[in-house]
C-alpha cells in the first residue's frame, strides 16, 4: 500500500471507531493508536482513568532534559444525528474524493496527522532539541477532566512543557483567498443560570411577581445591556489582517482602531456574529426550564445563561455586573465555579515565525494571523500554566465544511488531509529543532 493509501485507511478505520461523547468509550481508539506506534518501534503509555476511557503517550527523547513540545490532540467526537446524515457518520466512507464521518475535521484528521509526522520524525532517527510527545486524549468535548486533566496530574512533566500544538485553527479559504488562523487564545467559559421562587396557582387568577416574570425580567435586563468593545492585541492583529482594504458599507477599511470610530463600519462589525464575538464578551439564554401545563402558574423558573469573556475579563466583576442588572428578585447560579484563567499565548515567538515560515511556504504569501477562538478547548490547561498553547491545523477549510464539524456530514477532502499530513511533517521537524528560547 502506498503511503498515501496508507494515511487515508488509517482516517477511514480511526472514523469507524464510534467514540461519541458523552460516553466517549475512547479505549477502543486509544488501542487504535497504540498498535500503530508499537508497530513502528515506538513506545508507548496508555493511561486508564475509568473503566473504558484512555490516553495514550509516545515520546521521541530529546537531546535535553525537560520542557517537552507536545502534540496534542483528542480523539472523542460530539455525538451525531444519524438520519440527518446522507452517509453513516461512522462509516469512514469514502465518496468523490471526500473521507466523511464524525471526527473527519475535529480532530481525527488531526490527530492522524499528528500521528504520521510523530512517526516520521522517529524513522528519520531525528534527535529532537527538546523530547517530542505525542499525546491523544479522551473527553475533550465534556470537559477535559478524565483527559487533559488527568495526564496533567500522571505525568509531570507535562506541566512544564515549553509548546504545545493542538487544534482551534486552520486554513480558511473565503471568497478564493486563504488565510491561516493561528489560536492563540481563546474566551473565558462564565456559564450560569439564573433562578426565581413565585406564588403558583391557577393561570386564570394571576398573582403578582410570579417565578416566570422575575426571570423574564431579569433576562431582558441581561439581553438589553450591551457589553463594551474590548479590543483585545490578538483580534487587533486578526481584523486588521482580514479586513484591510476590504470596502465595508462603502468606506475602505484601514486599521480597526479608525474602524470603530466610524458608526457605519462598527455597526456592521457588531452585525457579524463572529466579529462581534471577537470583540466584546457574549451573554447568550440556551435553556429555558419553566411550566408545564398552560393554565398552572410554576412557583419556579431557570434561564440558563452561557457566557463567554474576552481572554483578560475578570470574572468576580463580570458576575457582579450580572448581579447589578438582574436585581434582588433572582438568584444566580454559577455553573462552572473554576478559577481558570487560561492566558492568551504570546505570538511574537519563534514557534509562531517557524510555523508561519511553514505554512508560506506551502501556501504563497498568504496573511497569517493569530486568532481568538470564541469556543473552549483542552489548551485552556496549558494556558492556565502560562505554557505556549497554539491551535492550528493546516488543512484549509471553507466555511461550508467548517459548518459540518458539529453538523451533519463532515467530511474532509483526501488532497486537503494529504496535504496537511505534509505541512504537520515540516512542522513537527521544526519543532523539533526548537531551543525554547522564550
Ligand atoms: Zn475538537
Amino acid at each position: 500500500m502506498s503511503e498515501k493509501d496508507y494515511a487515508v485507511t488509517l482516517l477511514s478505520d480511526f472514523i469507524k471507531i464510534n467514540t461519541t461523547n458523552p460516553p466517549g468509550n475512547e479505549e477502543e481508539a486509544i488501542v487504535f493508536l497504540d498498535e500503530i506506534l508499537t508497530k513502528e518501534g515506538l513506545e508507548t503509555q496508555i493511561f486508564v482513568p475509568v473503566k473504558k476511557r484512555a490516553n495514550i503517550l509516545s515520546r521521541i527523547k530529546g537531546r535535553q532534559i525537560g520542557k517537552p513540545i507536545i502534540l496534542l490532540s483528542h480523539v472523542d467526537v460530539v455525538p451525531a444525528k444519524i438520519d440527518e446524515w446522507d452517509i453513516h457518520p461512522f462509516s469512514g466512507e469514502i465518496r468523490d474524493g471526500f473521507i466523511y464521518g464524525r471526527g473527519a475535521i475535529d480532530m481525527k484528521s488531526q490527530t492522524i496527522s499528528q500521528l504520521l509526522a510523530f512517526i516520521d520524525l522517529y524513522k528519520k532517527g531525528i534527535v529532537p532539541e527538546r523530547d517530542i510527545i505525542f499525546l491523544a486524549t479522551c473527553d475533550e468535548e465534556v470537559g477535559g477532566k478524565n483527559g487533559v486533566e488527568y495526564m496533567l496530574n500522571e505525568v509531570k512533566d507535562l506541566q512544564e512543557a515549553s509548546f504545545v500544538l493542538s487544534e482551534g485553527g486552520a486554513l480558511i479559504e473565503e471568497d478564493g483567498l486563504i488565510h491561516a488562523q493561528i489560536a492563540v487564545a481563546e474566551k473565558k467559559v462564565s456559564q450560569f443560570m439564573i433562578k426565581a421562587y413565585g406564588q403558583g396557582g391557577h393561570g386564570s387568577i394571576p398573582t403578582k411577581n410570579s417565578a416566570n416574570e422575575k426571570v423574564i425580567k431579569a433576562s431582558y435586563a441581561i439581553l438589553s445591556y450591551k457589553w463594551p468593545i474590548k479590543v483585545t492585541g490578538v483580534v487587533n492583529s486578526y481584523l486588521n489582517g482580514i479586513l484591510k482594504d476590504k470596502v465595508i458599507e462603502g468606506v475602505r477599511f484601514n486599521t480597526l482602531k479608525e474602524g470603530l470610530k466610524n458608526k457605519k463600519i462598527k455597526e456592521a462589525l457588531e452585525a457579524n456574529p463572529l466579529f462581534n464575538a471577537l470583540l466584546r464578551n457574549t451573554v447568550t439564554p440556551t435553556i429555558l426550564k419553566s411550566g408545564e401545563k398552560i393554565n398552572v402558574i410554576p412557583s419556579e423558573a431557570t434561564v440558563y445563561f452561557d457566557a463567554r469573556l474576552l481572554p483578560r475579563e475578570d470574572k468576580e466583576s463580570f458576575f457582579s455586573k450580572i448581579k447589578k442588572l438582574c436585581g434582588e428578585d433572582v438568584e444566580i447560579i454559577r455553573i462552572d465555579n473554576s478559577s481558570a484563567d487560561p492566558k492568551p499565548s504570546p505570538y511574537n515567538t519563534e514557534y509562531f515565525t517557524g510555523i508561519k515560515n511553514i505554512i508560506r511556504r506551502a501556501k504563497g504569501d498568504i496573511p497569517v494571523l493569530p486568532c481568538l477562538l470564541t469556543g473552549a478547548s483542552d489548551l485552556r490547561y496549558f494556558r492556565n500554566l502560562n505554557i505556549p498553547a497554539y491551535g492550528f491545523f493546516p488543512a484549509v477549510f471553507s466555511k461550508d465544511e467548517i459548518m459540518r464539524m458539529h453538523g451533519k456530514n463532515e467530511r474532509i477532502s483526501i488532497e486537503n488531509y494529504l496535504n496537511a499530513i505534509e505541512i504537520t511533517k515540516e512542522i513537527v521537524r521544526f519543532l523539533a529543532s526548537c531551543k525554547d528560547k522564550i
